[in-house]
């Protein structure tokens, strides 16, 4: 898959298949014991304090900024769990897809490949009201929810670089009637279909509270469970579980680099896989931006929790699940080839490695700084210069000073 020459290396382009953009403007805030000790419920309030000073213009200057490092990154494809709908107290916007169009064109204005997954949030979750924080993501019925997929459908048919796919924000968030008529549409049209599954225990608790069963299960039980599915995170599952995601040949796609950050705890990487299920990566809350990070981590967390080395797979198989599986999770999986990453062998952190161990090298050191050329669509992006870059940052820290100042 790799093409070695004397001075570089050219991978496929990198796949960060599940990401919040705004996200990235919390980055360095949420360190620290005194204020946001705990857990990810109290790191969540200050996720919703941003949430309430975000415009569409804020979104796109926090979103390009998220992308462009990206890129710098070697990534090449981003799948954007979009679920910032509405204007604050839930009323939206004129046109209901301002928010996910800031997004769309802060991806193509950098130049990289964009699935928006316009995702569904329909409660504050099980026997909870919605907090104020959460009105901007609520829709009350599944009607306007798709009526936004259509809309964007549409108007991003002929656009090169931008796809559509549909998403339930969880099963704590998502009614399960409205998920199966979710789910069924995205069945209908061919749509990839993405949930926040099994992160966190608490939504395990709530889940056997509500329906009996825990949510692998739930969505097993009704049909929610196929191909396309992307379950995201899918960190604490039972046995069973794993086999209903292998049988269904299901996306599990792992986010460690956040996973870590919310202490969500290991998943049962080698066992998906072997049950059948198909893993890719994503960069999630975008609190440490490294593509390659994010595929090492996979391996590399694994042998902590196995107490073994080499334990998912070679340097070839991570760079797969890294490019082509995370494709394939949002419905790219015949245009994956058309974009490439190009790094230098002439870096201090792979120098002199033969060309038998060069792609080990890079998956297990890679760093931002070895990417040299970065090409979607077989063009190279010319929006990566260092004066691009300074204008980037230089709108994101007029946008930071005026947001999350305390
Ligand atoms: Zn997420």
């Amino acid at each position: 898959m790799p093409k070695i020459t004397k001075d570089k290396i050219t991978i496929p382009g990198l796949a960060s298949v599940h990401s919040h953009a705004f996200q990235r403007a919390m980055r360095g805030r949420t360190q620290r014991q005194a204020l946001h000790a705990g857990s990810f419920w109290s790191w969540r309030g200050l996720m919703y304090q941003l949430v309430e000073q975000l415009d569409p213009e804020r979104m796109y200057t926090i979103a390009k900024l998220a992308y462009t490092e990206m890129a710098l990154s070697g990534v090449t494809l981003v799948g954007e769990f979009h679920y910032v709908h509405h204007q604050n107290g839930g009323i939206p916007y004129d046109n209901r897809t301002e928010l996910a169009d800031a997004v769309i064109r802060a991806a193509t204005d950098v130049g990289i490949r964009i699935c928006l997954i316009r995702t569904a949030y329909m409660r504050g979750g099980y026997q909870q009201e919605a907090t104020a924080g959460q009105q901007r993501f609520i829709d009350p019925n599944t009607d306007l929810i798709l009526q936004d997929v259509e809309t964007l459908r549409q108007k991003y048919a002929d656009h090169p670089l931008v796809n559509i796919g549909l998403a339930a924000h969880s099963i704590r968030t998502v009614p399960l009637e409205a998920n199966k008529d979710l789910s069924d549409y995205a069945t209908l049209h061919s749509l990839p279909f993405h949930m926040h599954v099994c992160e966190q225990r608490r939504e395990l608790e709530e889940s056997v509270a509500e329906h009996g069963v825990t949510p692998i299960q739930l969505l097993a039980d009704h049909g929610i469970l196929n191909d396309r599915f992307v379950g995201v995170h899918s960190t604490h599952l039972t046995k069973n579980e794993i086999k209903l995601l292998g049988e269904a040949k299901a996306f599990v796609n792992i986010c460690r680099t956040t996973e870590r950050d919310l202490g969500d705890g290991l998943p049962p990487v080698t066992e998906l896989i072997e049950a059948g299920a198909r893993l890719n990566v994503g960069i999630d809350s975008h609190c440490c931006e490294n593509a390659f990070e994010e595929i090492r981590a996979v391996e590399n967390d694994e042998r902590s929790r196995l107490e073994a080395r080499t334990v998912v797979g070679n340097a070839d198989f991570l760079l797969d699940m890294g490019t082509r599986q995370g494709y394939a999770s949002v419905g790219l999986k015949d245009v994956w080839e058309k974009d490439s990453v190009t790094i230098t062998r002439d870096h201090i952190a792979i120098a002199g490695l033969p060309d038998e161990y060069l792609l080990d090298g890079v998956i297990y050191n890679g760093l931002p700084s070895m990417v040299e050329q970065v090409s979607v669509d077989q063009k190279v992006l010319k929006n990566l210069q260092p004066e691009d870059v300074a204008r980037t940052q230089a709108d994101y820290v007029k946008v930071l000073k005026n947001i999350l100042s305390s």
